[in-house]
């Protein structure tokens, strides 16, 4: 990717530039605990995005995409937002800087990924942390990295219409080789935590199901009505609950026959959720992924039972790794859609790719995508 790169820009521009890298992320556990004030858990992976850019003293920004094999050049003021989708990412997070005080000047890009468009690993974050990276080094400012994660949030937010938390960026631009970043989505505090599954004889794979059913959003806006009506009736006993993730199980007992039974339900979910993902990060501690991976499991049955997000091909697949006796399985990402995330002993991963691809196949009429992937480091110069 680095030389087909390189040859563009050389070919378009004449000249040399730096060259700047970001990945995609996935998230081991901690689903929909994020506008619950709880913890999510991802990484960066080892599919990314790759630029080449220099600036180029003028106050246009002139950025090539070789996998649309498209030009687009824009200027810096607000009203010079560019129409191709990819390029609003980039224009957006120039735009986010300028906002927040840093120096843009124009520059040269030329950029390529290998992070799959839409199948939950979060490539647009992949571009704006990329960016982000770059023009905060490119231009001598000296945002940190958090402001450097908004940034990218807020060009979703702002100039490509996706109302989105913070957890991808954040894990873009934090992520590291070997390493699980567990934020607290309250206070913003993470942690890293070891995880490296290869060493322990494990691999992590990714099964994209292909599809994306029409409920996500709809159904979404429900859940978050159930979360917040459950935390409001336990914060008229317990006052100290400002969000859902502050309750305790038992608190949520004392008011199961004030709220319905579905709230009841999601509310579980949640409470359970955030104890799963504190359990998993002491059971990486001792390099126990056994007991990571059954925590998974019960992260799937909870969004598929309690809070109702998952979907048939989704539990489908889920079904298969528990048979094949994979160690841990899940669906990733919102639901409804999607990929499942599969922590899967090394020996295990082709008997298990191929029947679920077959038996998926048979079953649904198309085959899913199968990703490996490998925690990364996020956000970073290259040499
Ligand atoms: P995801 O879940 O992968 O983030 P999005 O719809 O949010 O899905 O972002 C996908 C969009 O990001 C693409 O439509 C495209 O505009 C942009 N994008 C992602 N990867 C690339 C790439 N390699 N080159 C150009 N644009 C890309
Ligand atoms: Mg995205």
């Amino acid at each position: 990717m680095k030389n087909k790169i390189q040859e563009k820009f050389r070919t378009l521009f004449g000249e040399e530039g730096r060259f700047f890298a970001s990945a995609g992320r996935i998230n081991l556990i901690g689903e929909h605990t994020d506008y619950n004030g709880g913890y999510v858990f991802p990484g960066a992976i080892d599919k990314g995005i790759m630029a080449e850019i220099a600036l180029n003293g003028t106050d246009r920004v002139k950025v090539f995409s070789l996998d649309y094999d498209e030009f687009v050049e824009f200027g810096l003021r607000e009203e010079d937002k560019p129409i191709q989708q990819w390029a609003r990412y980039i224009f957006g997070v120039c735009r986010e800087t300028i906002k927040r005080g840093g120096k843009v000047g124009g520059f040269n890009a030329v950029f390529a990924g290998d992070v799959p468009l839409g199948a939950g690993l979060s490539s647009s974050a992949a571009i704006e942390s990329c960016f982000a990276f770059a023009l905060n080094e490119l231009n001598g400012n000296a945002i940190n990295k958090f402001e450097l994660a908004k940034i990218g949030q807020s060009t979703e937010h702002n100039y490509c219409g996706v109302n989105c938390g913070i957890m991808d960026q954040f894990a873009s631009v934090f992520g590291k080789k070997g390493c699980l970043i567990r934020l607290d989505c309250k206070t913003l505090e993470y942690k890293y935590f070891p995880f490296d599954p290869e060493a322990a004889g494990y691999r992590l794979v990714l099964i994209d199901s292909c599809v994306k059913h029409e409920l996500a959003s709809s159904a979404y806006n429900d859940r978050r009505a159930s979360c917040e009506a459950a935390a409001a009736a336990i914060r008229a006993r317990h006052p100290e609950v400002e969000f859902l993730s502050d309750a305790k199980r038992v608190w949520l007992e004392e008011v199961r026959s004030e709220i319905t039974e579905e709230d009841f339900l999601r509310a579980e979910y949640v409470i359970g959720e955030v104890q799963r993902v504190l359990d998993v990060c002491d059971a990486l501690e001792r390099n126990d992924y056994e007991t990571a991976g059954e925590m998974m499991y019960q992260t799937h049955f909870g969004m598929s039972r309690l809070y109702e997000v998952s979907c048939e091909e989704l539990d489908f697949l889920n079904r298969i790794a528990r048979k094949m006796d994979v160690s841990g399985s899940r669906v990733m990402g919102g639901g409804f859609g999607g990929c499942t995330i599969n922590l899967v002993k090394k020996e295990l991963c082709q008997p298990f790719i191929e029947s679920a691809v077959e038996l998926f196949t048979t079953r649904f009429g198309h085959a899913p995508k199968i990703y490996n992937v490998v925690i990364s480091d996020g956000a970073r110069e290259l040499e």
